[in-house]
């Protein structure tokens, strides 16, 4: 099914033109769930990874938590159909109570390697903003489901290959005995790309510019009474509505909420590297409603299927924040580099 973002509801390009060189193009996937197939664009879908190809794992260290309990992807699967068999008002059994408390108790954090996870692939014709190496076409993402040092997420690796040259496809894609609570374990869904056009968060603008856009913002949303989206937080309106996509996407611009902005530097060159991939917790938020897609707009206003539907993967990093992906623009071959945001 075929996403569309509405129109930003105000012409922000036309009311500061010196926006308009800053303009960017991104990627939107939509990502909902489905059965993507290896030849697919997908989050969470079966990765077409050559058969005689090791599959890759994970040394840690990893952060461990009772808090935070490690389960099988199995477990965190079953959890997820009870839970959403309860919001749809089906009592759960004796034996399903007693599955949930054995499933949320889970087991300690592995200490020997972890296989990586299948979190995402994009294929060049899906996601052209991509930049890539060569004649490569097939962007593939993986991760170690489970946090890493002083970044409280998962560690990220990313693979270019050429698609035609894998003809012996690794069926079933392998994944990890154990993932960390169940927020890292994505469902399978297809994406379904749209090229939206984005401007920087205002923390980006210089000082004068963002001043301005404050002020115009606050005059926009003027009228907002007691209660409202804007009651408050006027000068939001820009952020929230007009300048980044909430959701996964590729390019654009980055999002910017535990830090203040701050340039990413390439390790290898020293270019300032450029945001390549956003994995989002979200694909919008109550305070940015008119990113929601024309096509989702009838179920996101149902209050039985929120939050679920803003959540199509089932990702949630750190309670609702993204994991920033930056590459380099001097080469799609430098190491990439992360950030919770
Ligand atoms: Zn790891
Ligand atoms: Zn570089």
């Amino acid at each position: 099914m075929t996403r569309t973002t509405p129109p930003r509801p105000a012409d922000i390009a036309a009311a500061f033109p010196e926006l308009i060189p800053l303009a960017r193009t991104a990627t939107r996937l939509h990502p909902r769930p489905g059965s993507p197939s290896p030849r697919d664009s997908s989050v969470g879908g079966p990765l077409l990874w050559p058969a005689h190809e090791p599959w890759p794992h994970c040394d840690g260290p990893h952060w461990a938590s009772d808090l935070l309990p490690a389960r099988s992807p199995a477990d965190v699967r079953q959890l997820r159909r009870l839970e959403e068999a309860a919001r749809a008002g089906l009592p759960h059994t004796l034996q399903e109570q007693a599955e949930m408390a054995r499933i949320k108790a889970g087991h300690p954090t592995p200490t020997g390697p972890i296989a990586m996870l299948a979190l995402a692939q994009l294929y060049v014709h899906d996601v052209p903003v991509l930049r890539r190496p060569g004649e490569a076409d097939l962007l593939q993402v993986l991760w170690c489901p489970f946090d890493h040092g002083e970044q409280n997420m998962p560690r990220t690796e990313l693979l270019w290959r050429s698609s035609t040259e894998v003809t012996d496809v690794l069926t079933p894609t392998p994944e990890p005995d154990a993932v960390q609570y169940g927020d890292y374990l994505p469902e399978p869904c297809p994406v379904d790309s749209e090229q939206i056009v984005e401007y920087p968060a205002a923390a980006e603008l210089d000082e004068e510019l963002r001043r301005r856009v404050a002020e115009w913002s606050t005059r926009q949303t003027a009228g907002a009474g007691p209660g409202g989206l804007y009651d408050g937080a006027q000068e939001l309106f820009y952020d929230h509505e007009l300048s980044l996509a909430p959701g996964w996407k590729a390019g654009g611009w980055a999002p910017w909420s535990v830090t203040d902005p701050h340039p990413r530097y390439c390790t290898v060159c020293r270019s300032r590297m450029e945001p390549m991939l956003t994995v989002a917790s979200y694909e919008w938020q109550p305070d940015g409603p008119s990113w929601v897609p024309y096509e989702d707009r009838a179920a996101a206003a149902s209050p039985t299927v929120y939050p679920t539907l803003a959540n199509p993967t089932r990702i949630n990093l750190a309670g609702g924040y993204n994991q920033q992906i930056y590459s380099c623009p001097a080469s799609p071959e430098h190491p990439h580099a992360t950030l919770l945001q």
